[in-house]
């Protein structure tokens, strides 16, 4: 498989660690309020590639931290944090929110079709290994104390902006906040490891460590917990773009600055799903959600086709007329499958070359909108049904989007009430013929000829249909 891969800035080829195994982290959501569709268009191409490495073959351990501490409000380490800004607003505990919008991320990643990671791991779970990491650190000269806070040195590093492409504006995020400049760092870069110090003293999560009661920065988190289950090299690093700087950056200077080699040889970035004003974004506040969807009556398969038909690499703007038209194909996909027969075998040697053109379009980089066109392709393919339902079935462990359904038949109007009296009506005919009682059977056929019901006398039974 050929995957871009944003340290190197090309495309190269996915080559793990060791032998078929891969090791796969990805950030998971700060839960201080629910995810918005941006966040999950980001967990769905994931999910996708996860789901493609493994159709490959690949043995695939996957592991997600859920950022329940130390996520501040500016990535530049100052500002409140997120959680507890959370807490507030909605008048709870810290850990209150974090359960109730950890559960909301999963419950909407389920609607997704977004497979839950082998290991999900909350941060404040880990706050040991934080500190063992941060001790080390600091024993190996790559951080120090100030001020009360541990800080990591970025300038004990040959390379700090490791992903170069960074346009300088994103790159100043970390060291734009003049206003709020923080003294005790030595050079602009670094970045805060450990705070005891810090100006929201009401902070609600504080824990002990060397340097004092306090609670981890965000970046730790993730070297850490990805060390904890992934071991020391890590195939694959996910995450939204705006996660490149700063987090990923000091993810790389912590991990290798402890490791004392190359830690994550393959780093993938979903752009962004943007909105008339730009990026969606949660502190924004009014965004939207799966739920939101829902309520206008759009199933959530929808918005992942709709994130499909896009390469993950191009920004996508999200707009209502765009998610009908999703809607309407997806619409005309699923009824245009489910009238496929189920007679003959399996072609294996046709299968085998529709599930090849699907692979290719997937080995190229992830092209998710030309795997969807190998979907229709498999429809018009000079194969048997059967084949094609197949195929269809092997597809859709990569795209999951429920591509084989049973629906239900067409119901006239008036539906279920209407379809019982009429089987009644059949019933009490059969019964009358069993009699040879000919004029109730032949009233009850004058009757059902009334309500435009056409009754087909058939080996299995009497089926009937209404026709106007
Ligand atoms: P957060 O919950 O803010 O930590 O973000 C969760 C994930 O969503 C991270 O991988 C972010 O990079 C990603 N993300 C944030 N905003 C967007 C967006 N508008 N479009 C796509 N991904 C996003
Ligand atoms: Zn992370």
């Amino acid at each position: 498989m050929i995957l871009y891969n944003s340290l190197g800035q090309t495309k190269q080829e996915f080559v793990p660690h060791e032998g078929n195994k891969v090791n796969m982290y990805t950030c998971g959501p700060t839960v201080y309020h629910y995810a918005h569709i941006g966040n999950l268009r980001t967990y769905i191409m994931e999910d996708v590639l996860e789901k493609y490495l493994r159709f490959a073959g690949y043995d695939v351990k996957r592991v997600m931290n859920i950022t329940d501490v130390g996520h501040l409000s500016s990535d530049a380490d100052t500002g409140e944090d997120k959680m507890l800004a959370g807490a507030k607003r909605e008048h709870k505990s810290v850990m209150e929110i974090a359960k109730f919008y950890t559960d909301a991320f999963f419950s909407d990643c389920e609607k997704l079709n977004i497979k839950r990671p082998d290991v999900v791991e909350p941060a404040t779970n880990c706050i040991a290994e934080f500190i063992q990491m941060i001790s080390v650190l600091l024993e190996k000269g790559y951080a120090y104390i100030a001020g009360g806070n541990v800080y990591f040195d970025t300038s004990k590093l040959d390379t700090y902006y490791v992903f170069g492409n960074m346009n300088e504006e994103d790159l100043a995020v970390g060291v734009r906040d003049s206003v709020e400049e923080d003294e005790n760092k030595r050079n602009k870069t670094d970045f805060v490891l450990w705070f005891t110090k810090s100006k929201f003293d009401s902070q609600e999560l504080k824990w002990e460590s060397p340097w004092g009661l306090g609670y981890p920065g965000w970046h730790i988190e993730c070297s850490s917990i990805s060390c904890k289950h992934c071991g020391e090299y890590l195939d694959i690093h996910c995450g939204g773009i705006d996660n490149a700087f700063p987090h990923h950056t000091n993810e790389i200077a912590q991990s290798e600055a402890f490791l004392g080699h190359k830690w994550c040889n393959y780093w993938f970035h979903v752009l962004h799903l943007n909105d008339a004003r730009g990026k969606m974004s949660k502190s924004k506040g009014d965004f939207l959600t799966v739920s939101l969807l829902e309520s206008k009556g759009y199933n959530p398969l929808v918005y992942r086709m709709f994130c499909l038909q896009s390469h993950y690499r191009k920004p996508l703007t999200f707009s209502y007329e765009s998610l009908d038209n999703t809607a309407k194909a997806y619409d005309k996909l699923i009824k245009r499958i489910a009238s496929l027969g189920t007679d003959g075998g399996v072609e294996q040697d046709k299968a085998d070359a529709l599930i090849a053109a699907f692979k290719e379009a997937l080995d190229n980089d992830l092209n998710t909108s030309l795997a969807l066109t190998s979907v229709y392709d498999v429809l018009k393919a000079d194969t048997n049904d059967a084949t094609k339902r197949y195929v269809l079935a092997e597809i859709d462990k990569v795209l999951s989007l429920d591509l084989i359904q049973e629906l239900p038949e067409e119901q006239p109007a008036g539906g279920d009430a209407l379809s019982a009296e009429i089987e009644a009506l059949i019933a009490q005919r059969s019964e009358a013929r069993a009699n040879k009682d000919w004029a109730t059977a032949d009233a009850i056929r004058d009757k059902l000829k009334e309500m435009h019901v056409v009754l087909l006398d058939t080996k299995d039974g009497v089926s009937w249909k209404i026709e106007n």
